[in-house]
């Protein structure tokens, strides 16, 4: 089909030591997230969502935050983002080393206040800070629009809310802009209109980059939707692990291996090596002690061993 053929790279984000591990309930150490990053650079990834720079009181899993920034490997070609909520958390990013700063602006105004303890507006306004004081500290700057397909609390999420956000948001220059479905709820089609809807507001201005949870199964068909809309940019999480500890129920972010799997047997390369994720997620469940929800890490890649 020509809108799939289209593609022929797709960039993986991976956020398995922030997003994942946020919500898991086993409690790595320090040193053991340092060697899950390395395994991660290992399969080839060069863009790691690293930890968060929030309030240890709110998310202790992220406490050591500054502790790994010092940790973990400076290989080159490799960055590190951080989540930072305010204007001290970006501080704090800047300090660690990060090279990306990644801010949060919730699309449903009773999840921004449960989430950030926020308007939306008064989100807006503390992004265009942490936007500020990490532009002049020269790092990259990107912002994610959760709940940006539905709201644990409130329902569908109208798509003109999501499109104001967006053209508000776009006004700071970041280098890109997530739709988040942190709670697992968006189809397809739901998919395709809203990123529509987003290049239209934003432009070329700031690359489009999509953040599917797995919780209904219909992450890896919003992922296809979204590559047949353009999107090149995903996050995904090794072993899908992780989901928000803020929003009921929302276990499962869609796991980089399936989206490997399935991106490469579509002839659409992401310079990842689906053996050695398949390796890192069993090694992963080991740290956890519990089996993680992926499913290609227990089916194994296909053919075996896989030609691409
Ligand atoms: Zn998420």
């Amino acid at each position: 089909m020509l809108w799939l053929s289209m593609a022929n790279h797709v960039e993986i984000v991976e956020v398995a030591p922030r997003d994942g591990l946020q919500a898991d309930p086993a409690d790595l150490s320090t040193d053991q997230k340092v060697a899950l990053i390395k395994r991660l650079i290992s399969a080839g990834h060069t863009r790691i969502e690293a930890a968060s720079f929030v309030s240890p009181t709110a998310v202790p899993k992220m406490a050591d935050a500054d502790a790994l920034m010092a940790a973990v490997p400076r290989s080159s070609g490799v960055t590190y983002s951080a989540l930072v909520l305010n204007r001290i958390g970006v501080e704090r990013a800047i300090a660690s080393g990060v090279d990306e700063i990644t801010g949060v602006v919730v699309a449903s105004e009773t999840f921004s206040q449960q989430n950030q303890n926020s308007t939306i507006e008064e989100s807006i306004d503390r992004w265009r800070s942490i936007s500020d004081a990490a532009s002049k500290a020269g790092l990259r700057r990107t912002v994610t629009i959760a709940s940006a397909f539905g709201c644990p609390f409130e329902g569908r999420v109208d798509q003109s809310v999501v499109r104001d956000i967006a053209l508000r948001l776009a006004e700071t220059g970041p280098a890109e802009i997530t739709l988040a479905d942190t709670i697992g709820v968006a189809v397809p089609n739901q998919v395709a209109d809203l990123f529509g809807i987003l290049g239209d507001c934003v432009g070329d201005d700031s690359v489009p980059r999509g953040h599917f949870h797995n919780t209904r199964n219909t992450a890896m068909a919003n992922i296809v939707a979204a590559v047949g809309v353009g999107v090149r940019v995903f996050d995904a999480s090794l072993g899908g692990v992780g989901g928000c500890p803020f929003a009921p129920k929302a276990t499962g972010n869609v796991a980089t291996e399936d989206v490997v799997y399935m991106l490469h047997a579509m002839e659409i390369q992401t310079g990842l090596d689906l053996n050695a994720l398949i390796a890192a997620t069993e090694w992963l469940e080991s740290l956890l002690g519990h089996t993680t929800p992926g499913m290609v890490a227990k089916a194994g890649g296909f053919p075996s061993p896989p030609t691409y």
